[in-house]
């Protein structure tokens, strides 16, 4: 009998918080359906995969982190393809395509996923299949769903042209062009904002103009229970609804739905009793190299201030090679809460077995492509410490998860539910009562109480634990053995399935442990605690290296953290070397009340005093105002980028002309757009020239490092 060999084709991911490799793992798994063989890798797997060589389609899931870099197991990979000294056919062998995930409250939407296009392509790659951008703003299924859907019948299209181009080859012994006729019929189409049938963050922004999408889907196929708009509103909805996050009303309730697979299991979890109390803090400082003294907690944010700002003080003598330059940011390692933890132990049944050791393997039989041991989850640690440091149980349940909760739960009407928000019918209740909530594990474990997984689930879909990065908010030569930051708490409102709010995790956590000497600013002598840090370097975001040149700095609220850190050190750079040339600096700082949260008042006047600071330009959102709904005038700047606006001549001055530099760091959702926004304004009044001139020149600013970024969500 003849042997049947199926098409192969490669999936190659490169994932941070594991999103991306999920979506390459389920179209590896759903590859057999579709009569072909995936072979699936992690971009760092390089010893896997050979691209130089690959003859089958390639398939690219790829997401991007922090500000537009490469997920940590795709940054070699995306290093070697930016080598110069490769040729222009050196892939020309080579079909892909490629499905980015990205953010666009960040700036560098899906930058990752679009380098990696971009040198695919100087290298020779051909397209076999429109790029996917999805974002994960406004929800990621909206592209990935009907890109996927697509996708394998162009894999099946590019593996006859590959073969046909084979036989071609045979006698020409040169490979082809793909013509653009024989692409797949996918529909590409700019973006815009009509063609959301979801949710905007901001309607004042258009997601990057020059990026071609998969249409959503139309919006009727996609059935809510709460009208459109509702879905963009943060925490609670607005009005009454029938529906909530346990039960639907028609016509989701009456539909026939579309759920995803069922994820194969492929851990085998057991749960062993140990003898000996585990050091947590041993098992863990494997991880975050140092493990540094709070000596100093002071709260910048003044009576009732809608959000409280902390400044926290690291003792970091212990550790000399420790050091970092302002602009650079590192990361917080934080604990799970206790309370949530127990929690979740009790939903498992396994309160009892919490100190056990984990055992975790891989299952003999499991369908699962690409299957591992989590990387991040130590050998041999306990149950109690899995669930503290290892898991982020807090993680919003993908589709996948809610489609294998469904499997172990018991009543029907819970299995229906969970089914429709995991179906395609029921995005936009997805999108409502899980995703735009922000609910965790815990939280539907206790909407859905006959829901009972076992722990090898929780383990084998919930994400690693990242730790919280965050800005040094001082200058080594200012402060010297110390570090400094500066944070919001973050505080979630009670919504449908949380019926009461919560704090953020990593700054709940540093609030709870300072809080004592905060409350007692009599106890500031208190034994402060100590965290595990780490030191994430910014090569990119640091004050011009030539100190002769001006620069602009935009940091409203805590925004103005790293820029505390430059201004310390260009104060002390100026004590040191009194005679050199120091250029023009300017800093917009804006905050809601300048009695309440105008942090750092006294240091930024004593700058300006000092002549360290030129130009300080600050604006009150909510002083002064007889009228909220009123709109900014020239004599009333609300927001940083009105102030902006008022200077546009001296800042454009600065850009266009006097080769200096301007840095934005704080919120990205809304501050950086509109800081854009504006400065695009600026520059086609100063050089009268059209949006799509203005464009390149920012985008020029970009590439040449004088218009920075240090943003977050
Ligand atoms: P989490 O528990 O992680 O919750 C925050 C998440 O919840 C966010 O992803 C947000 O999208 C979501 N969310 C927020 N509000 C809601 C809501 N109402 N409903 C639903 N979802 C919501 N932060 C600072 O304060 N200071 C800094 O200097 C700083 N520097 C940073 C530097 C970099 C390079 C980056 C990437 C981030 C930085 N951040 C900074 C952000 C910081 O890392 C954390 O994200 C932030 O402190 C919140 O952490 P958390 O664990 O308390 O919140």
């Amino acid at each position: 009998m003849p042997l049947e060999v199926k098409p192969r084709f490669v999936v190659l991911y490169g994932s941070q918080k594991g999103q991306a490799q999920s979506i390459a793992e389920g179209i590896a798994e759903e590859a057999e359906e579709h009569g072909l063989v995936a072979e699936l890798c992690c971009l760092n797997q390089d010893d896997k995969y050979n691209l130089e060589k690959e003859c089958a389609p390639v398939v690219f899931v790829v997401s991007t982190t922090g500000d537009g870099e490469p997920p940590d197991n795709a940054l070699q990979f995306v290093k070697r393809i930016k080598k110069r000294t490769l040729s222009p056919d050196h892939y020309k062998h080579l079909l892909y395509a490629l499905l980015a995930l990205g953010d666009t409250n960040y700036a560098n939407f899906c930058n990752c996923g679009k380098t990696i296009e971009r040198r695919l392509r100087e290298l020779g790659a051909r397209q076999f299949y429109p790029t996917g951008y999805a974002d994960d703003g406004v929800g990621l299924e909206l592209v990935i769903d009907p890109w996927l859907k697509g996708l394998w019948n162009s894999i099946k299209d590019a593996l006859t042209k590959m073969a046909s181009d084979r036989n071609v080859q045979l006698k020409e012994d040169s490979a082809k062009e793909i013509p653009e006729s024989s692409l797949p019929d996918v529909q590409l189409n700019l973006l815009s904002i009509a063609d959301k049938q979801i949710c905007e963050p901001d309607s004042k922004y258009s997601p990057s103009l020059a990026i071609s999408d998969v249409r959503p889907p139309p919006a009727s196929t996609v059935y809510t229970s709460a009208p459109n708009t509702q879905a963009c509103s943060e925490g609670i909805p607005q009005v009454s609804l029938a529906a909530s996050l346990t039960s639907s009303v028609p016509p989701l309730s009456e539909s026939s739905l579309n759920v995803p697979a069922l994820p194969p299991a492929y851990l085998d979890v057991t749960l062993q009793e140990a003898d000996a109390a585990e050091q947590a803090a041993e098992r863990l400082s494997k991880e975050a190299r140092y493990e540094v003294p709070i000596s100093k907690a002071v709260q910048l944010s003044k009576g009732d201030s809608v959000k409280t700002a902390l400044l926290l003080e690291l003792d970091i003598s212990a550790f000399p090679s420790m050091t970092y330059h302002p602009g650079d940011s590192f990361d917080v390692f934080c604990p799970n809460v206790a309370e949530e933890v127990d929690h979740l132990l009790h939903r498992l049944g396994l309160q009892d077995q919490k100190n056990h050791r984990v055992q975790i393997s891989l299952k003999d039989n499991t369908k699962k492509k690409g299957a591992q041991v989590p990387p991040h989850i130590p050998e041999n640690v306990s149950l109690l410490f899995l669930l503290t440091w290892c898991l982020e149980i807090r993680s919003v349940p993908k589709k996948a998860f809610l489609r294998a909760l469904v499997e172990h739960t018991s009543d029907s009407a819970q299995r229906r539910r969970l089914q429709e928000l995991c179906s395609k019918q029921g995005a936009a209740d997805y999108n409502l009562y899980v995703r735009d909530a922000s609910l965790g594990v815990s939280e539907l474990l206790a909407a859905f109480p006959s829901c009972s997984p076992p722990l090898s689930l929780l383990i084998e879909l919930l994400p690693k634990l990242q730790p919280r990065p965050y800005s040094a908010a001082c200058s080594l030569l200012r402060h010297p053995e110390k570090l400094r930051f500066v944070f919001n708490v973050v505080e979630f409102p009670a919504c449908s399935g949380r019926p009461a709010g919560r704090r953020g995790l990593c700054t709940g956590w540093l609030f709870d442990l300072v809080s004592p000497g905060l409350v007692f600013p009599e106890k500031a002598e208190l034994a402060l605690p100590k965290i595990h840090v780490s030191l994430r370097p910014n090569c990119s975001f640091r004050p011009p290296s030539d100190p002769s040149l001006p620069f602009v700095m935009i940091g409203p609220g805590t925004g103005v953290a790293p820029f505390i850190g430059f201004l310390q050190q260009r104060e002390e750079e100026r004590k040191e070397n009194p005679e050199a040339k120091f250029g023009e600096t300017w800093l917009f700082f804006g905050c809601r009340y300048r009695d309440k949260d105008y942090l750092f008042r006294e240091e930024l006047e004593n700058f300006v005093s000092s002549g360290t600071l030129n130009h300080l330009k600050v604006c009150f959102s909510r002083e002064d105002r007889k009228d909220e709904e009123e709109p900014p005038s020239a004599a009333q700047p609300r927001y940083v980028q009105h102030n902006l606006l008022l200077c546009c001549r001296q800042v454009t001055d600065i850009l266009l002309r006097r080769n200096g530099y301007i840095y934005v760091c704080g919120d990205a959702k809304n501050m950086a757009k509109d800081v854009n926004e504006t400065l695009m304004e600026m520059i086609k009044t100063e050089l009268q020239v059209d949006q799509l001139e203005a464009m390149k020149t920012l985008a020029g600013l970009r590439e040449q490092k004088r218009y920075l970024q240090d943003i977050w969500a």
